[in-house]
């Protein structure tokens, strides 16, 4: 699917989801039933078993990927996480990952993730409708801060914005805590203005191309496409397969198609944004068992 002339060893999608099948199934509902969080028609194109979306990603030139799981309330992130950890094991191109929630006992168990190898966290506000900057969640966010681990946070307001998303949010978190690794969902949709300032500001704040450039989502401003290339180290390929409404390789296309749009955003552009920002932040797999 990756033109062979880019000279990339594949794509690296920082932003996958497998779920435990349950969940997977209850999230499938909600796009399914359109519910209020997802708020327009979502017909879900990938939904083999676990095995055959794995084969999939390899069908289509994905070398390395997230498996990002996230909580919708309290005392889930233990079990995901746990299920999230079987599957690295068992699927060599994943990057660990792991989710935490403002609950007891996550001062604990986010350092014990991050020891016991974890590469990745993602945080979903809009779903789990929490404040990023919650006090009980100040000594994971010094482990996360410490140990450079980056964490994909869901916190723009689309598809459906509610208190708990927007540029605020990520804007306090990073008042108290600069140097945490953040990757924002979505490039911030629809909020695309402010949180490419909160990249262009803070040095470890990167953004991921989910969904943006295609047809189906909310469309990209014409005027901020020059920024794109600005922020040429810190944006980050992703998808959100398998909950997509339209073929995987929409998305490559619609980031092909904005080359040559303003200086900079050139092949060496995609190639970073495709592979190499990605392999910088999640240099070595960390793989506990073969
Ligand atoms: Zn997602």
């Amino acid at each position: 699917m990756i033109p062979a002339d880019l000279g990339l060893p594949g794509l690296f999608d920082v932003h996958v989801h497998f779920l435990p099948p349950n969940i997977q199934a209850a999230v499938w509902r909600q796009f399914d039933e359109a519910g209020p969080k997802i708020g327009r028609s979502w017909p879900i194109r990938y939904r083999g078993t676990d095995e055959e979306r794995v084969e999939q990603l390899r069908s289509f030139g994905v070398r390395r990927f997230t498996a990002l799981p996230y909580a919708h309330k309290p005392g889930v992130a233990d079990y995901l996480n746990g299920w999230a950890a079987d599957f690295a094991d068992r699927v060599p191109e994943c990057v660990r990952s792991a989710t935490f929630f403002p609950e007891e006992h996550v001062g604990q168990y986010v350092p014990a993730a991050i020891a016991a190898g974890v590469e990745v966290f993602k945080l979903h506000t809009q779903v789990g409708e929490f404040l990023l900057d919650d006090p009980i969640l100040d000594p994971a966010w010094e482990a996360i801060a410490a140990s450079g681990t980056p964490v994909v946070i869901h916190v723009g307001s689309g598809p459906v914005g509610n208190a708990f998303t927007g540029p605020e949010h990520l804007r306090r978190l990073l008042a108290k805590h600069p140097d945490v690794r953040v990757i924002v969902a979505h490039l911030g949709a629809p909020e695309f203005a402010d949180f490419l300032g909160l990249a262009e500001r803070y040095e470890h704040t990167h953004l991921d191309t989910t969904m943006v450039f295609t047809d189906f989502f909310v469309p990209f401003p014409d005027e901020l496409v020059p920024r794109l290339a600005g922020l040429g180290d810190k944006i980050l390929y992703g998808s959100d397969f398998p909950s997509l409404p339209y073929e995987y390789g929409h998305q490559f296309d619609g980031l092909a198609r904005l080359l040559g749009r303003a200086p900079g955003l050139d092949e060496d552009w995609l190639r970073k944004v495709c592979w190499y920002n990605a392999e910088r932040l999640f240099p070595s797999p960390n793989r506990s068992t073969p």
